[in-house]
């Protein structure tokens, strides 16, 4: 027995959705929540009892429930490591997530199917302790994804000897392109575990499910595919920029960060159209002081406007000489943004982003060419690939002592925003925004995808 009805659709079942705790990852599940309610599923985001009770704007959408699990740090206590987080988060998260399955159990909405984030590999133990079915989701690039995979793999042997790699299915890649936990070797060996960990049961969950589109990195998809058969749902942003198909969803709704007063629409109309550079480096990089000011006056001496997203633990790295040197019509520095907000604003010429993989499929969707400044992790691969793959932007080359200087940041923006090259980039990205639109619209292979994955759970349904 199940509803009727959810939210006007027949309903299909009932999917809890566990993403890791952080904005990178809830984002993408969120909005995946999102498309699931809107073909009939009913759709509960289970967060942390932190996120819930520190997140800001805490109303996503109507179509998707809420209910939290806890990380066994519900007021928000420092781990000593991340090693001891992840451990924490597995013990209080399966009993607590156990918990939630329970609840539903007897109600008119028992789970179906637990969706989990790849850096929860426990979640499918959850799944499987009920009978449940369980859906592994990757957040990152595809390309990203079966790096990892091949390295766990044992296929991928480190340290890699030479500075070219070569790997079927994927680009040529130099050594500075891969994820910064192989290309620095030994640089944070719990998050490269926790990494590798991502494959530990792949093999034994019902869908493979990747925030990608098809023909975005069509031939990774393929070969990875051969060793876990992928499902591609992206990009998973708010359905106003793409399809407009799913009803009220103009933003992801679930900040974690306070948003800035500052009214940053009527700053960018002060400014015309494609000229203004906007700067994020998304929610947990962090740059050091002497990089700060390098980028700063980098951005300053560009001589094009610029809309800077700094986060109020960053702030104090901003120089008062800086501050003074900027004017208010000039630049506008700002804690928190909606990103997707800004992006999508006709005012904004080029992206200077960290390559974070939502902040890079986010630009592709808005058709914005970007200045790439990976910073660690998965940063520098997705780098590399809007640089050369999708040629998007141009990635700033850092000086032997680790710094980005001044002359390379502005010659980067100049490059995007005024070179003959620049405008190639901008075409090749409006081709890349109607490739994700068609990837998510109906019959497109996300939308295809999606439907297939809802209609299975269906028919699980059925059978029971
Ligand atoms: N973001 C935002 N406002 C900001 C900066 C970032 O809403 O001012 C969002 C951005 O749209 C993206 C997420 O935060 O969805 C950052 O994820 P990403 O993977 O780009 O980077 P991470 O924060 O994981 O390093």
């Amino acid at each position: 027995m199940g509803l009727e009805i959810e939210k006007g659709r027949p309903y299909k079942g009932h999917v809890v959705l566990v993403p890791y705790p952080r904005q990178g990852h809830i984002n993408p599940m969120l909005q995946f929540s999102k498309r699931l309610a809107s073909k009939g599923l009913r759709a509960t985001l289970a967060i942390t009892k932190f996120v819930s009770s520190t997140s800001i704007n805490r109303h996503p959408s109507a179509s998707i429930h809420l209910d939290t699990i806890s990380d066994g740090r519900d007021e928000g206590r420092q781990a000593e490591s991340i090693k001891s987080y992840l451990s924490q988060l597995e013990s209080s998260g399966s009993e607590t997530l156990s918990n939630l399955i329970l609840k539903y159990k007897e109600t008119d909405h028992p789970v179906d199917c637990i969706v989990y984030d790849s850096f929860l590999p426990w979640a499918l133990n959850v799944a499987r302790k009920f009978g449940l079915l369980g859906a592994v989701f990757f957040s990152q690039s595809c390309t990203v994804d079966y790096i990892y995979c091949l390295v766990h793999h044992g296929i991928l042997k480190l340290p890699i000897p030479t500075l070219l790699v070569s790997i079927p299915g994927l680009p040529s890649l130099e050594l500075r392109d891969m994820p910064s936990f192989i290309y620095v070797a030994g640089s944070d060996p719990e998050y490269f575990e926790m990494m590798l960990h991502q494959f530990l049961n792949v093999d034994k969950a019902d869908w493979v499910l990747i925030n990608t589109f098809y023909k975005l990195e069509a031939e990774v998809v393929d070969t990875m595919s051969k060793v876990y058969p992928l499902m591609t749902v992206g990009p998973t942003i708010p359905s106003i920029y793409l399809d407009k198909r799913v009803e009220n969803d103009s933003n992801y709704g679930l900040d974690l960060f306070d948003l800035d007063s500052s009214n940053i629409t009527s700053w960018l109309e002060t400014h015309s159209p494609r000229s203004v550079v906007f700067v994020s480096f998304g929610s947990m990089a962090t740059l050091s002081t002497e990089q700060t000011e390098e980028l700063a006056w980098g951005l300053h001496d560009s001589g094009h406007p610029f809309l800077w997203v700094v986060r109020a633990s960053e702030n104090s790295k901003i120089s008062e000489k800086f501050k003074l040197a900027i004017t208010a019509e000039r630049a506008l520095l700002v804690q928190w943004s909606h990103q997707l907000e800004v992006l999508s604003s006709d005012r904004i010429g080029c992206f200077f982003s960290h390559c974070g993989w939502n902040s890079t499929i986010e630009a592709l969707s808005m058709g914005i060419p970007m200045v790439a400044m990976p910073q660690w992790t998965d940063q520098p691969t997705d780098a590399k690939l809007v640089e050369d793959v999708w040629v998007v932007g141009v990635r700033v080359r850092v000086g032997e002592d680790g710094i980005v200087k001044r002359e390379e940041i502005e010659h980067c923006v100049r490059e995007v925003m005024e070179s003959e090259r620049g405008k190639v980039m901008a075409v090749n990205a409006t081709k890349w925004k109607d490739l994700a639109v068609e990837a998510v619209s109906e019959e497109g292979t996300s939308d295809n995808n999606i439907n297939d994955f809802v209609s299975k759970i269906l028919l699980k349904r059925k059978s029971i």
